[in-house]
């Protein structure tokens, strides 16, 4: 059951004011607007809570955050009939989400429990050393303080409202506020009715989570700009992102604002691999270019070869396979606006030529296919930038030394690819060290949509693919976002925090 509010420590809340979803199929509902009061109020919950729940033991927050996993399996029917309405994703795909969810969930709960990520170090006291003692010094990671968390639209679960974000600051002892994402509120909400739930079987303070609903751009920019938020997640568009990081910087106590944004992700042909199976990694291509129409940040948008009769022979794989793709709806009004918008911008740069040129219209989405040369690549403003959906570029560079020209010449990205064999080392080896300052995570001979959950994910990257090129979204490593390392100097033991003892 919907009740269109804000969830604030454990109360639903209503406002003045509401907001009509625009789901993509299905009746529209009126959601709470947030305002700044609301999000004073969570924030203030988050603080209060912030106090015990940092004291929780890591066993307690585990179970904690196995419970949320298992409150949104028993709300798994509603969750999808909901999400499959506002987003138009098809239910396996949210399903799939949502074991990804359920499953980052579990994963924390157990990563928190080995007790790795607290670093803790030990440096003995030497009161003999000379000229002068060393004191007994300690170091461990502690919680930083309630965290604002703002999901994407692309991903309505798993980077949303207990997506990674909430799920990783949960476990490292950090009460989270949620901005709701206005893509789907009423998802968020029935994951909100699920953490609630978990918060109430463990005993957990109220505040420790809260979500209030979007509709007004002041509801995030208080949120971020709030005395009390020690961190931001945020995953969502470079414009967005941006917007918000400024906002933390100019604070009188700046705080870190971990933004995981757009990426065109590049995509590097070498030589050999076309030769020997230039149609397969053409299919393949256009199989992660088109899947969820495109609405991937790790999106292969670029695909940079080596100009000649090969790569001829690619396009023409390319576009066949890629016209042979149906039309797809878009998760928003707004995004299927702006892939219009980024087709016009490439299609009109100078040097553009079309393989396979669609137009699209309303929330549907029709794939495209370009090519330019490296030269019109370079001078044309603007054809590396992420154009969100299911549009490809290739670029084709005149020799070796222009295609690692043209790799230096990118920017910072979520992943960089490269297709090749044996017969493509020499050239591979000089490309990696330019693509390892490129990119947070580099692949051989596969597609980056498809991100996995793991110990050594990385997903993050050198500005603009994040704003924060130490960190990452995904994986366990993601934790250390919300903490800070502390150094305790000749403290005595029963002063110690309990996992320092
Ligand atoms: P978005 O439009 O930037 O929205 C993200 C969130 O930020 C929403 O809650 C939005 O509020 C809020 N927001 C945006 N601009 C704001 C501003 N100026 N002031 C205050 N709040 C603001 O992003 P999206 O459309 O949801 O997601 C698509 C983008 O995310 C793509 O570029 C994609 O590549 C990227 N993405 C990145 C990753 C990653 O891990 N790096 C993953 C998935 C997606 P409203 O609800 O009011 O709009």
């Amino acid at each position: 059951m919907l009740t269109g509010k804000h969830l604030i420590a454990g109360e639903w809340v209503a406002g003045d004011a509401t907001f009509l979803s625009s789901p993509a199929t299905g009746e529209a509902l009126a959601y709470a607007v947030g305002t700044p009061a609301h999000v004073d109020r969570a924030v203030q919950a988050a603080e209060a809570a912030f106090e015990t729940y940092s004291q929780t033991t890591r066993e307690q927050r585990a179970v904690f955050l196995e419970k949320i996993a298992d409150e949104i399996e028993a709300r798994g029917a509603e969750v999808t009939a909901i999400g499959t309405s506002e987003t138009g994703l098809l239910a396996a795909r949210l399903e799939g989400e949502r074991g990804r969810t359920t499953g980052q969930l579990r994963l924390f709960a157990s990563h928190i429990r080995k007790g790795d990520y607290l670093d803790r170090r030990h440096d003995a006291a030497l009161p003999d050393r000379k000229p002068l003692p060393r004191p007994e010094l300690r170091l461990m990671q502690l919680p930083v303080g309630p965290v604002a968390v703002f999901g994407a639209s692309n991903f309505p679960l798993a980077f949303s409202t207990a997506g990674g974000d909430t799920a990783s600051a949960l476990a490292a002892g950090c009460p989270v506020v949620v901005k709701g994402h206005s893509a789907h509120p009423g998802t968020g909400e029935i994951i909100s009715q699920a953490v609630l739930a978990a918060i109430e079987a463990t005993g957990m303070h109220k505040g420790v989570f809260s979500l209030i609903q979007g509709g007004r751009r002041d509801v995030g920019e208080s949120l971020v700009q709030h005395p009390l938020i020690r961190a931001v997640g945020f995953t969502g568009s470079l414009i967005g992102g941006r917007a918000l990081f400024d906002l933390c910087a100019r604070r009188p106590d700046p705080i870190p604002f971990f933004g995981e944004l757009g990426s065109v992700n590049p995509n590097f042909l070498l030589p050999a691999a076309l030769a020997a199976r230039g149609d397969q990694i053409a299919a393949q291509w256009v199989a992660s270019l088109t899947m969820g129409a495109g609405q991937f940040c790790t999106n292969p948008g670029l695909m940079i070869a080596l100009d000649g009769p090969a790569t001829d022979a690619f396009e023409r794989a390319a576009s066949a396979a890629l016209s042979a793709v149906a039309e797809q709806t878009m998760l928003t009004d707004g995004i299927a606006a702006a892939y219009r918008d980024g087709q016009a911008r490439i299609a009109g740069a100078e040097g553009v030529e079309a393989l396979v040129e669609t137009t699209s219209e309303g929330r549907i989405a029709r794939p495209n296919l370009y090519k330019v040369t490296s030269d019109a690549f370079r001078k044309s403003h603007g054809l590396d930038e992420e154009v969100f959906g299911p549009l490809g570029l290739v670029v084709r560079a005149k020799n070796e030394e222009d295609m690692l020209d043209l790799a230096r010449g990118v920017e910072g990205q979520l992943t960089c690819t490269l297709h090749l064999d044996a017969g493509d080392t020499a050239l591979a080896q000089r490309l990696m060290p330019i693509l390892e300052r490129k990119a947070g995570r580099i692949l051989a001979n596969g597609f980056a949509t498809g991100v996995e959950v793991a110990d050594s994910m990385v997903h993050g990257g050198p500005y603009p693919a994040s704003t924060n090129f130490g960190a990452t979204s995904v994986g366990t490593m993601s934790i250390r976002r919300w903490l800070r390392p502390v150094c305790f100097q000749n403290i005595p033991e029963a002063l110690l925090p309990p996992d320092l003892r």
